[in-house]
């Protein structure tokens, strides 16, 4: 069979949640084989009576529509593969971009180091490769001419902010609102943001930053220029967000709001954070308790005003006057409810 590449690099022939793995082998050597997966990789997967994944060159009006496309549907990289009429990212004037979901966490030797014991060529063509993303596209990438290679299209985002047809009613606010324009007119830490695939992580990374502002704006403990959150309480009212899945992930997000003058760290509170599959728990197994607390104080340069009893304020005035659309204007940048 002729081997099939996903637009991000994965090797969609072999892939153990495809349905073309799923011809070549045994149900009964299935158990096996899905143990020595998620040995290497980390990850189960799922079950050989699922009809299996079509590939994601197959288009969106051909997918199953089973759940498991949903994320297919959603992927950056093969959105802006289609965009840019290209069969992956090796093909790509920009690769390999900062915005692509190829990895380099499955190479022979970072496989080998995290196993403490060295992978032979066997088992890494047998269980690895097809997820060795980054080395599948480079290696695409040294056989292709310069004439086989293009530009990505670009695209453009303005985000829309209405004026402000009034004035708050104080400083304080109007100092909250200076710093969540700066927030709203940054491109979030996203190099890139002219592809569709920047775009695209734009959109999610800017669908979690305003619900996330909420959260701490609504429910952060404030103590004058700190706040305090809780992981609990983050998780209980995240939607439709979702938290980090890891601590990598947090310092993304750490990152772009100390650009803007707020630094964040994170005080663990168990020793189980990650749950067997390699995810960030919210809560402590068994119990209510929060797992993690995220810790929360302006720089100097933010503590003109109290910034954090700014915002909280501000955003239990919007929901007083906006109640229902109180979130949604909030998104919007659109304070008409609190101005006079
Ligand atoms: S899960 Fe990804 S790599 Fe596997 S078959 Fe589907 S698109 Fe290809
Ligand atoms: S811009 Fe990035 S994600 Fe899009 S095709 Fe190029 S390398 Fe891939």
């Amino acid at each position: 069979m002729e081997q099939i590449i996903s637009r991000c690099g994965n090797i969609c022939s072999e892939c153990p949640w495809s349905m073309f793995v799923r011809k070549k082998i045994a149900k009964e050597d299935w158990e096996e084989y899905s143990q020595q997966i998620k040995t290497y990789t980390g990850y189960k997967p799922v079950k050989f009576e699922w009809e299996g994944c079509v590939g994601c060159h197959t288009p969106n009006d051909e997918l199953p529509s089973h759940p498991f496309f949903n994320f297919l549907k959603k992927c950056r990289t093969r959105k802006c593969g289609q965009y840019n009429e290209i069969p992956n990212c090796a093909y790509c004037g920009r690769f390999p971009c900062a915005n692509t979901v190829a990895s380099d966490k499955f190479t022979k030797e970072k496989v080998s180091e995290k196993l403490g014991k060295e992978v032979s060529d066997e088992e890494y063509e047998r269980y690895i490769k097809m997820f060795d993303s980054m080395t599948n596209l480079n290696d695409i990438r040294s056989r292709l001419k310069d004439t086989q290679i293009k530009n990505p299209k670009l695209v453009t985002h303005k985000r829309e902010i209405p004026e402000l047809m009034g004035t708050f009613k104080n400083a304080s606010f109007k100092f909250v609102y200076d710093v969540l324009l700066a927030i709203a007119n940054s491109n979030l830490g996203i190099k890139g943001i002219d592809t569709v695939s920047g775009l695209e992580l734009y959109k999610e990374r800017e669908e979690f930053f305003w619900r996330f502002l909420w959260l701490i704006g609504i429910f952060g403990n404030v103590n004058k220029h700190e706040l305090n959150l809780d992981s609990g309480t983050l998780y209980d009212n995240r939607k439709p967000i979702s938290l980090p899945n890891n601590e990598e992930g947090w310092n993304i997000i750490f990152d772009i709001l100390s650009k803007f003058g707020i630094d964040t760290e994170l005080e663990i509170k168990t020793d189980k954070l990650y749950t067997p599959g390699g995810y960030m728990r919210a809560k402590i197994p068994k119990t209510n308790e929060p797992a993690y607390l995220l810790k929360m104080k302006t720089d100097p340069k933010l503590q003109k005003y109290p910034f954090f009893k700014g915002l909280n304020e501000m955003l239990l005035e919007l929901q007083k006057n906006s109640e229902k659309r109180a979130f949604s204007n909030f998104k919007k940048l659109n304070f008409t409810s609190i101005l006079e």
